[in-house]
């Protein structure tokens, strides 16, 4: 395990928060990586990858980077720093955990960590055995994905689900909510490739995606009306003698309460609540009890809501409902991350029985009265003033006095800019690491490429070096990465972990393209597909396969949705897009406020307000608005983001982010006659943006 020489290619693996970790072919010269593209290592990377991490050396070497640690001079949000020795820096940082501790007790101290890296080691190793052993308040991870995955785990134990490559087989290709032109770009060609066989392509998404526009019918629904249209679909096959009984008899529990749950939906029904055509609702229930195989790839777009988990439930209950299952192509798609059934046994801690914090309302927790209060807030893999709701809250809690905050990343992100502490962490092409995907089926070794930039250090060393400075080490246990890996690597399942050592394509037992009821079952406990789990009904305030309405008002009537987009992966690589954001408006919308293309316009609700400038574009439906996530304060032009207007509420099921039931209304700013530069301007940061920029 030593870096390879300079001067050539090399081989590792991307570990970000995207489902298809790719195999990487980095080029070196002089020490510095210089070029990034596709390897083959990985069959579904097929030699190319996205656009955001080709520029991932922009991001090492670029002004953002943060090269040493550094104690914040001036009022928070200033970013400005003198730098100190890693010395210097952790002994303060196990200061503050000691003396909140002694004062306040160890549940005082918050570690806020989310994606930044999805990597084995560079979460849940070191930094979970030093916060376990310290006693620290747990964090309960919920911005992504919490919601689709409880819906997963209780009808189907997380069956492992089909892979990109078989879309290629499939005859009715439906995407819903999920865009994976920007997230996820190798599925793709494979389904382009069973379109040009002769599937037909349905998308369901409020926004004319890339994919959209190809499509045979696009449903443009209503924010989180998901659930009406699914159970629509249940009550055509249910009614018309179109569900396979068989299949629900010899497989299944609970097709009766689902049934009744869907009675009430008819496609007039559905279509009122989702804004959308009958004849659509019907032609898509039409197709899809028709083709076989069928694929479902259900994205994380439609969680975002209070109806999110009734949604990922209905939507994940149709292939078993309709039979869709046991053929090549067919069935659904959500993450495959639980595919190796792998159990961090490394981290060498248990769980403490400590207070739990909903990720989602970090903005109470440090603006509120809890008990204990939170003293130390401890960031990594994470920038929460950019990616949590709530976010005048989330800066407000940031801005006290009496919080020591502690920011570990790579770069001087907005939430950086208010710590105490910042530490430069390494990236991933400066340190081992394992990434697994969650799309296709696969398991790789991270490797360095380069020297850390500055005194950029791993995760794993850091946090075992607290753990040492405040007592909590036990000998024998590893303290830095290579120790780590090893560990993680010989706690992988029998066989993976060998091919991993040997650099060779690792495979779970059955294999990387399981076809679900014939290679794979559902890990419940009594192997059927639980298509009404008792426990999800108690769990949904109004019960499963139910709607909760609208949150609009008409002070408030436009639904905001913030998806991502190809340039960043959440807010990571955002530092690197010098655009300003726009507002994807309608043109029925903007017409009826008197907004044209380029307008300076104000975007507000009673948590917030964002000043940016208006793309107008029939690109999103009527009635709904459009602001990329994860931007930074730098991207408006008050340097609020789409998160100073989406609520801190949980979804239905998850306990989820509600992102995308923020209701705002849009104006034109005072003297909004002002147009945005030219799209030319795309890389020239105006002066609005420096004027933003000094807010902060
Ligand atoms: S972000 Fe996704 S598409 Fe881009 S290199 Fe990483 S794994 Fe590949």
């Amino acid at each position: 395990m030593t870096k390879p020489p300079a001067g050539h290619q090399v081989g590792t693996a991307c570990p970000l928060d995207c489902p298809d970790s790719c195999s990487l072919s980095v080029s070196l010269a002089g020490g510095r990586v210089v070029a990034l593209d596709g390897g083959h290592a990985n069959p579904v990377t097929g030699g190319y990858i996205c656009g955001k991490v080709r520029r991932f050396g922009e991001r090492m070497y670029g002004s953002d980077r943060l090269l040493r640690p550094g104690f914040r001079i001036g009022p928070p949000g200033t970013g400005a720093f003198r730098w100190v020795s890693w010395e210097e820096a952790l002994t303060r940082v196990a200061d503050a955990m000691r003396e909140a501790r002694d004062r306040w007790g160890a549940e005082s101290v918050l570690p806020y960590c989310y994606g930044g890296s999805n990597g084995l080691l560079t979460q849940d190793t070191t930094d979970a055995r030093l916060f376990r052993r310290f006693g620290a308040s747990r964090l309960a991870r919920t911005l992504c994905a919490s919601t689709t995955g409880a819906a997963n785990q209780a009808l189907y134990g997380k069956m492992p689900s089909v892979t990109y490559a078989d879309y290629a087989h499939a005859k009715l290709v439906v995407i819903w909510g999920a865009n994976p032109s920007a997230s996820g770009i190798h599925l793709v060609p494979f389904v382009r490739e069973a379109q040009r066989a002769g599937a037909a392509l349905v998308v369901v998404d409020p926004r004319a995606t890339p994919l959209a526009r190809l499509a045979d019918l696009h449903l443009a629904l209503k924010p989180g009306t998901d659930v009406a249209v699914a159970l629509a679909l249940h009550r055509h096959l249910f009614e018309n003698g179109l569900a396979d009984e068989a299949f629900l008899e010899a497989h299944t529990t609970g097709a009766g309460a689902l049934r009744a749950r869907a009675r009430e939906w008819t496609f007039e029904h559905a279509a009122e609540v989702a804004g959308i055509e009958r004849a659509d609702i019907a032609r898509l229930a039409g197709m899809y009890a028709e083709a076989s195989p069928a694929v479902i790839r259900c994205g994380w777009g439609l969680e975002r809501n209070r109806n999110g988990g009734n949604a990922a439930a209905a939507i994940l209950a149709l292939p078993a409902v309709a039979g869709k299952f046991g053929v090549r192509g067919g069935g659904y798609t959500l993450s495959n991350s639980g595919s190796w059934s792998i159990t961090k046994t490394w981290i060498g801690a248990d769980e403490p029985p400590t207070r739990l914090v909903n990720m989602n309302h970090l903005g109470r927790m440090l603006t509120g009265s809890p008990d204990p209060p939170v003293k130390v807030l401890f960031v990594y893999n994470c920038n929460p003033l950019s990616t949590a709701p709530h976010q005048n809250l989330v800066r407000q809690g940031l801005e006290r006095d009496d919080l020591t905050t502690i920011v570990f990343d790579q770069v001087i992100s907005d939430t950086a800019r208010y710590a105490d502490i910042v530490l430069p962490a390494a990236t991933f092409l400066e340190q081992y690491d394992l990434a697994r995907a969650y799309g296709p089926i696969s398991l790789q070794m991270v490797r360095p490429v380069v020297d850390a930039v500055g005194e950029a250090r791993p995760n794993v060393d850091v946090f075992a070096e607290l753990e040492q400075r405040l007592g909590l080490d036990r000998p024998g246990e590893p303290r830095d990465e290579l120790e780590m890996m090893i560990r993680v690597i010989d706690g992988l399942p029998e066989g993976v972990g060998d091919a991993v050592r040997a650099n060779a394509p690792a495979a779970p037992p059955f294999g990387t393209a399981p076809v679900q009821f014939v290679d794979v079952f559902p890990r419940t406990p009594d192997g059927r597909v639980h298509l009404f789990p008792e426990d999800l009904d108690r769990e949904a305030p109004l019960g499963l396969y139910t709607y909760q309405p609208d949150p609009a008002t008409d002070r408030y009537p436009l639904a905001l949705i913030s998806p991502s987009n190809e340039k960043a992966i959440s807010s990571s690589l955002y530092e690197l897009v010098r655009k300003p954001a726009a507002l994807t408006i309608h043109p029925e919308d903007a017409h009826a406020r008197e907004i044209g293309e380029g307008d300076t316009i104000r975007v507000f609700n009673d948590l917030g307000a964002v000043t940016c400038h208006a793309a107008v574009s029939p690109a999103v439906r009527p009635g709904t608005v459009a602001l990329p996530k994860g931007l930074w304060s730098r991207h408006t032009l008050n340097g609020s983001t789409a998160n100073a207007l989406t609520p801190d509420t949980l979804t239905d099921i998850g306990a989820g982010a509600c992102f995308n039931d923020a209701r705002v209304q849009v104006e034109r700013a005072a003297g909004g006659a002002d147009r945005a530069p030219a799209a030319t301007g795309a890389e020239t940061r105006p002066a609005a943006l420096q004027a933003a920029k000094r807010i902060h």
